[in-house]
């Protein structure tokens, strides 16, 4: 059996997350942790745990690809490669069907087209804004004094859900304060936030065109009330990966097993030209 392992990281604005794979692309380890400050410390405490937990020694991983808001700063991979290109790896190989994928995270919201064969045609991102990301929603379930974890339940209770109207974070934050202080149940106001959310993503989908299957990924898509304000919003099913914060690191992993088997292909292919004059002069 080959020792040769492949690691991919994603180092994002809220978590960093790890995937561990080996030399047959099988996952041998995975995690998520807080990001903290900047994400470098958590990366590199979450590398040593994945690795513990694989069995893997640090000189058994053949190559490693960084991916994420953090990963210029992270100084020992062998390859860093943009969200964009991770997180359509990591949803078409668990999702071959996947024509779309959504991501959002804790600070932008992408909507990415993804070839037949898996590569990327075409996408649109929102980093510039808050709202539409994981951030609002963070910023909102602490107005309400719920955890981000319960919200997703929350709005599936509401009968009545209000408008939010505003496109900015800070507005919309006044919104719900508004809201609670005119007594609006918790689940509406929930949901009145994830339908604000479903509308900016729908309408980033909206630059780059949707087609099926749809895949969402990044934390949020933890969150079953965006998910089901997004499909309302867009009018077609999502499918949901089995760990969504996790395609990105996925992604991330196989790409460095393709790096890795690239780069086998042209370090052979350079000793045979390097060969080829010696053989000429023989
Ligand atoms: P980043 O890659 O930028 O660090 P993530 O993809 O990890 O971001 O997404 C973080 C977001 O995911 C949070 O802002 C939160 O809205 C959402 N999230 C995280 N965990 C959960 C959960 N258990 N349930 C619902 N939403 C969650």
């Amino acid at each position: 059996m080959s020792t040769a392992h492949f690691l991919g990281i994603d180092i994002g604005s809220l978590t960093v997350k790890a995937v561990l794979l080996d030399g047959d692309q099988r996952v041998l380890a995975k995690g998520v942790m807080p990001a903290g400050y900047g994400g470098q410390e958590a990366a590199e405490a979450l590398v040593a745990k994945v690795l513990a937990e694989g069995d893997t020694r640090p000189n058994e991983v053949a190559y490693t690809v960084v991916t994420g808001y953090g990963r210029v700063r992270f100084g020992t991979a062998d390859a860093e490669i943009s969200e964009v290109s991770c997180h359509a790896r990591g949803a078409f190989h668990l999702c071959p069907q996947a024509r779309t994928v959504i991501d959002i995270g804790g600070q932008d919201s992408k909507v990415i087209r993804v070839h037949t064969q898996g590569y990327v045609t075409d996408f649109a991102m929102n980093d510039k804004c808050a709202a539409g990301t994981g951030r609002f929603l963070e910023v909102m379930a602490e107005a309400l004094e719920v955890g981000v974890e319960e919200l997703g339940s929350l709005s599936q209770q509401s009968r009545h859900p209000v408008t939010i109207s505003s496109t900015c974070t800070v507005f919309a934050e006044s919104e719900v304060i508004a809201q609670m202080s005119r007594g609006a149940p918790k689940a509406d106001i929930v949901a009145g936030l994830h339908a604000a959310i479903a509308s900016r993503v729908a309408g980033l989908a909206g630059q780059v065109g949707l087609e099926e299957a749809v895949v969402m990924t990044g934390g949020v898509a933890q969150n079953i009330g965006v998910v089901k304000a997004l499909e309302k919003q867009i009018g077609l099913p999502i499918h949901l990966p089995p760990q969504p914060q996790l395609v990105g690191a996925l992604g991330a992993a196989l790409l460095a097993y393709e790096k890795r088997q690239t780069s086998n292909v042209k370090r052979e292919t350079s000793n045979v030209k390097r060969q080829t004059p010696n053989v000429k002069r023989e």
